[in-house]
């Protein structure tokens, strides 16, 4: 038993061997079978107990291991540490030792006596404000951390709580990358959308200038035909075409001040921009419920393209592919994406909603055409304009899903790097 309780298991059959010849010594039976008998039996008795005690062993042992693995402290019932596991140590950034008998809240101040008494009154361990705690490194730096607590029976008094430990630092990082990025989009949607509107307004207004400038030229014209009588009219037009020419030029001037100019081309991989995108579509899913399909190719994916840009285009295709499907039974979204040798890299949204009736394809991308009820109708002409400036068209068609397609293709990081 000592043997197997440790040592392994050879060693453990090794002793019971050397028991057994030691008895065929030392022993005398009164007849070979009572030898043999006697041999069986404690040999059966002996590897039963001891694969028992082994059993026990390693379960403590890989128990062991798998607590001193992880981060956790258990406290007393006035909340001192009596024991802390190196990893929690580590994060609380204090030396296992030095952490030793000091009270939990030293580290944690928001875990003060009141949680405590939550806690060791068998209560909901309620998480402050941010969602999680904040403890205070030595060295000055704040780290989140979720904190499991849980009651340990009076038996093993005076470890009366366990703490299990959860480092939040990285959820936190990737939670504000996401808070960074929908910032990103948004400020690049507005300014995207001033623009376009910009442009429709600068386009639309353009025409009745020029045509009121001409009819105010004809008009002096006229007047001047007029003779001296005619001079003041004639100087009142020419203060009203300088007037329509100063109206064309802040039109002008406004859409040059909106314009977002030329794209910032970098190489970039098409995977990792749709991968920041996720959190995005995640709340997209919670909100509308529509499942949004995520198939995209990871290899030969390097392209030159406007990071911020391209998300913002494949982000509209989405959301205008969710608002076709949402409330319609298994709504679905797939956004795929795969390389096309020598030409780049296509990128494809569909859906299974209604489609596109065939006389709107041509419209569809017109600026302020829209079929929702408060829909502005920017959002596929802001995308074809980020798809054209990157040397692409905006390809509308039906999905074999039966709702409408949308791709594009971007070019590979060679074949622009070389114009
Ligand atoms: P908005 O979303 O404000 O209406 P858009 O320019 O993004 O502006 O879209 C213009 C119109 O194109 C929409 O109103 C809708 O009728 C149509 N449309 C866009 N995407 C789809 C789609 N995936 N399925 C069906 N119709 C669509």
């Amino acid at each position: 038993m000592a043997t197997a309780l440790l040592a392994n298991r050879p060693a453990t059959f090794l002793a019971i061997g050397l028991a057994v010849v030691t008895d065929l010594f030392m022993t005398t039976r009164s007849s070979v079978m009572a030898l043999a008998a006697d041999t069986i039996l404690f040999v059966v008795v002996a590897s039963v107990m001891a694969e028992v005690c082994h059993r026990l062993t390693s379960r403590t042992a890989l128990l062991h291991s798998i607590l001193t693995s992880v981060p956790v402290v258990t406290l007393d019932g006035e909340g001192r540490i009596l024991r802390i596991t190196a990893p929690a140590a580590d994060l609380i950034g204090v030396a296992p030792e030095d952490a030793l008998a000091r009270p939990f809240s030293l580290f944690a101040p928001d875990f003060d006596k009141a949680t405590l008494s939550v806690v060791t009154s068998g209560g909901v361990l309620t998480l402050p404000a941010p969602g999680y705690w904040l403890v205070r490194r030595p060295d000055g730096e704040m780290i989140p951390l979720t904190i499991h607590a849980s009651l340990l029976s009076r038996s093993v008094d005076p470890e009366r709580v366990v703490l299990s430990l959860g480092d939040q630092r990285q959820a936190l990082a990737a939670h504000d990358r996401m808070r960074d990025l929908m910032d990103q989009l948004s400020r690049r949607w507005r300014l995207n959308s001033m623009g376009e509107m910009a442009a429709t307004l600068a386009h639309e207004l353009n025409q009745p200038l020029t045509a009121a400038t001409v009819y105010l030229h004809a008009g002096q014209t006229d007047i001047a035909r007029a003779g001296p009588i005619g001079d003041s009219a004639g100087r009142a037009l020419d203060l009203a075409k300088t007037q329509l020419l100063r109206a064309g030029d802040i039109i002008r001037r406004m859409r040059e001040l909106i314009a977002t100019g030329a794209p910032e081309m970098a190489e970039e991989r098409v995977s990792s921009m749709i991968e920041d995108l996720r959190p995005l579509f995640d709340l997209i899913h919670q909100d509308t419920g529509v499942t949004i399909s995520i198939d995209v190719q990871s290899f030969e994916d390097h392209v030159l393209a406007d990071r911020i840009q391209v998300q913002q285009a494949i982000a509209n295709l989405v959301r205008n592919a969710v608002d076709a499907v949402t409330g319609r039974d298994s709504g679905l979204v797939r956004l795929a994406g795969h390389s096309l040798p020598d030409m780049g890299y296509e990128i494809l949204v569909e859906d299974n909603g209604p489609g596109i009736p065939e006389d709107q394809m041509d419209r569809i991308l017109q600026p302020m055409m829209t079929t929702k009820a408060g829909g502005m109708g920017l959002g596929l002409s802001v995308t074809r304009s980020i798809v054209e400036s990157h040397d692409a068209i905006l390809v509308v068609g039906r999905s074999s899903l039966g709702g409408a397609a949308f791709s594009f293709r971007l070019s590979p990081v060679s074949e622009l790097e070389v114009a």
